[in-house]
């Protein structure tokens, strides 16, 4: 058996979901939201599956989502983008992210990651030849800095594998953090595989800087995106890439021999939605704003340190300041058994050295499992060990 999967343990997200269900606790692990997603967007995926084209869609993915893609990216980023030569529709973004490192990376090429990452990144990178060289991001900014990418960029430095905005931490990296990113790819010729599937779920008035919209970096970035994020509709693993037509050729091939193609009506009904107008993403945006906030202020008024949530479904608690005696994992346990609301331990999200005192959890919730939560959470720093 291949040695990276073999001696894998089962995804954080399942594990805490799975203990979720044993003890019968809030889970605000795993994220996805209480929401069912928009109904309009739903009733087009039912009404393509009873009367529309149920073969397979083109390998590339429907031609009407393709465009819908292009004028969604030029509608909110100004970016011109070919439907037929540098778009394609993926099963998720974590197949557009597979395929991309086993189409990009050939065994012995140095990859570039930012910790805390995602789970998948490091297996599938390993999986591909690739060997890591982390940029160890920290509390309560999980910035980086021209120094800490010199440490980790090399000659042999192939690929960039960057999540903005980030999960775990929340950050959304603006225009100098990228721009300075961008010197670095292009004085090391890297290419940016940039997973953005957080992209519209940004607060505050942010607004998201793809990294392939920098100048010199056209041609050098993949942008992934996810209907499932954009949406609401996790399940759904529709996601999309972007990227110039000679690296999109590339892609291409990987995809086709991983999953070819995705469901159609899914599809249909994704290009309906990325029609919708900019209220519809506005609201959005408000809706879980308005989530973070409540939630954030309960943690505060019970006296967990939070740290600032600028986008994604998630926001963070750093015990350091509160002396437990406990680190995130025996804390995260502790909680989803004793006060039956699952959270992820941040320390998850490291591959070496990890951060031991910061817990996420997922606030994209109904306000009533919000408030069920915070109850639960009442007595904790009272009961906790010193
Ligand atoms: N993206 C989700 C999260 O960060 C997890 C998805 C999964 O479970 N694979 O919580």
């Amino acid at each position: 058996m291949n040695p990276v999967f073999a001696n894998l343990p089962v995804s954080v997200f399942e594990v805490m979901s799975q203990l979720a269900r044993t003890h019968e606790a809030i889970n605000l692990g795993q994220g996805f939201p209480d929401d069912p997603g928009p109904e309009d967007v739903r009733r087009k995926a039912a009404e393509a599956v009873v009367s529309g084209w149920n073969q397979y869609p083109s390998m590339l993915g429907l031609p009407e989502l393709r465009q819908a893609i292009a004028a969604h990216y030029r509608h909110w980023h100004g970016l011109a983008l070919d439907p037929d030569a540098e778009i394609m529709v993926t099963s998720g973004a974590t197949e557009a992210i597979a395929g991309s490192l086993l189409a990009l990376i050939e065994p012995g090429d140095e990859i570039v990651m930012f910790q805390p990452l995602y789970d998948a990144y490091l297996p599938l990178v390993q999986r591909a030849g690739g060997v890591p060289r982390f940029v160890r991001l920290e509390p309560p900014h999980w910035r980086f800095t021209a120094e800490m990418l010199a440490a980790a960029f090399t000659p042999k430095t192939k690929l960039v594998l960057f999540n903005n905005p980030l999960n775990p931490s929340g950050t959304v990296f603006g225009r100098a953090d990228l721009e300075l990113l961008a010197r670095f790819c292009q004085e090391f010729d890297a290419v940016a595989v940039c997973d953005e599937v957080w992209e519209h779920v940004i607060f505050d008035g942010r607004r998201h800087v793809p990294l392939i919209s920098l100048p010199g970096m056209r041609e050098r970035c993949v942008k992934i995106g996810s209907a499932g994020k954009i949406f609401s509709l996790t399940g759904w693993k529709v996601g999309f890439v972007c990227a110039a037509p000679a690296i999109l050729r590339v892609l291409a091939k990987a995809h086709q021999f991983i999953t070819f193609t995705t469901a159609p009506n899914l599809q249909a009904a994704v290009a309906y939605g990325l029609a919708k107008t900019d209220a519809y993403f506005e609201g959005m945006r408000r809706d879980f704003q308005a989530s973070r906030d409540r939630f954030a202020d309960g943690l505060r008024s019970l006296g967990f340190p939070v740290l600032d949530a600028q986008g994604t479904y998630f926001l963070n608690v750093d015990l350091a300041p509160l002396g437990l005696n406990e680190d995130d994992e025996t804390f995260c346990k502790r909680l989803v058994v004793e006060h039956k609301v699952a959270t992820i331990p941040v320390s998850a999200f490291y591959a070496a050295d990890p951060i031991r005192s910061v817990v996420r959890f997922c606030f994209a919730k109904r306000d009533a499992t919000l408030d069920g939560a915070l109850d639960r959470l009442s007595d904790v720093l009272r009961r906790s060990p010193a």
